[in-house]
């Protein structure tokens, strides 16, 4: 058997090991210390703004910021649909209710006019949302413009879920950047990883510092421990904030190579009647492609994404359907939803191709012969 192709596997870039074995040997074996501090540096340099928290997770990450924005019982919070359940869980963590909100087809992120008027709908009965979660889903920025426009008009404070959009940017500024809050994740799957690990972004430096007390036990200033606030262990660990500092360094190469395998993929299926990329609708958008992603219309193709995705399996070659939209998930079922029918035909038509920043020349031979094969009927 050949040797597998993975989604995206975790990319190493040379120097993590490095800063492992500088918390070793200077027994920086914690929560905390030098790695922490840097990593944290790394980021705010990058996204080019003041400072950011290291987390255990980009889950903890979204679970604090909602804490920050006093998100309570019986709250509502608005979220895409289209996502992956993280996005929502940590609202429910909260005792609010998640209301979902379904996709435009340029980005597949939240639809403006779907959020405006999920919002005036929530309104007129009797509750404003106390905030909205923006994903910037495979890596593509939302549509800003428009959603801060509407975020604004009801004064709705925006937590951006960049955890698969690390490198993105929207006019010409990071994703994650954009609202109250951001929320990174270095889950091993992500454009770089940590093996786990996950950041808040916030324009706000104080909001920073309530997320480090609140994610280290919210231990008041005293000799002995003395708490007034219900604390939490999400901190990131000295060890694998060491690996984030190594994949800082080649975080603009990991963009460069995975927005390689979008024109990769554009070259062999790009003039195939019936398959359509997720691309950036216009200039203002810039994505890491942290998956290429691709429709397929069985009627003119003669196949669909479950035939392509069993060619490829049949070779060891790992693919996946898109997110399952979060109001057809039965744990989710039935809180409120606002939809239109885009993300549902996503998931039925979609399916993520290999997207890893490490994939050989060989490893793009053999996807590319499968598809090859698919296109030219010869399954
Ligand atoms: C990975 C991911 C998260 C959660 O991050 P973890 O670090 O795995 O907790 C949240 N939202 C989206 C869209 C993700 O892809």
């Amino acid at each position: 058997m050949k040797n597998r192709i993975y989604l995206s596997s975790p990319h190493m870039g040379g120097s993590e090991l490095k800063y492992i074995h500088e918390a070793f040997d200077t027994n920086w074996i914690a929560p905390l210390g030098p790695n922490v501090d840097n990593f944290e540096k790394d980021l705010a340099y990058y996204l080019k703004i003041n400072d950011v928290a290291a987390l255990s997770s980009g889950s903890a990450s979204l679970h604090l910021a909602l804490i920050l924005l006093g998100v309570k019982n019986d709250d509502e919070v608005i979220v895409s649909s289209f996502t992956f359940s993280a996005s929502a869980n940590p609202i429910v963590y909260q005792n609010a209710t998640p209301v979902f909100v379904d996709s435009e087809e340029e980005t597949w992120n939240m639809s403006p006019e779907m959020l405006e008027y999920a919002i005036k709908d929530r309104i007129a009965s009797g509750k404003k949302p106390k905030a909205l979660i923006i994903v910037h889903l495979y890596g593509m920025p939302a549509k800003m413009d428009e959603l801060l426009k509407i975020a604004n008009d009801y004064q709705i404070p925006v937590i951006e879920d960049a955890a698969e959009s690390l490198g993105s940017k929207y006019n010409g500024k990071g994703t994650g950047t954009f609202g109250k809050f951001g929320i990174l994740s270095f889950n091993g799957n992500k454009i770089i990883t940590t093996s786990g690990g996950g950041a808040l972004i916030s324009d706000n430096p104080e909001m920073i510092a309530k997320a480090r007390f609140l994610s280290t036990q919210a231990r008041d200033s005293a000799p002995h421990y003395q708490h007034s606030q219900i604390g939490y262990n999400y901190r990131m660990s000295n060890i694998v904030a060491g690996i984030g500092r190594g994949q800082m360094e080649v975080l603009t190469q990991r963009t460069e190579q995975r927005r390689n395998n979008f024109k990769f993929y554009k070259k062999i299926l790009g003039n195939t009647d019936g398959i359509t990329f997720l691309e950036e609708p216009d200039n203002r958008f810039y994505s890491n492609y942290w998956l290429t992603t691709i429709l397929i219309d069985k009627d003119k193709t003669g196949f669909d994404c479950n035939d392509l995705r069993l060619a490829f399996e049949k070779e060891n070659i790992e693919s996946r359907p898109l997110w399952k939209p979060m109001h057809l998930q039965p744990v989710f079922e039935k809180y409120p939803v606002y939809k239109n029918g885009v993300s549902e035909k996503l998931f039925n038509t979609g399916l993520c191709l290999p997207s890893g920043s490490n994939l050989t020349d060989e490893e793009k031979a053999r996807i590319e012969e499968v598809l090859n094969n698919m296109i030219n009927f010869k399954y």
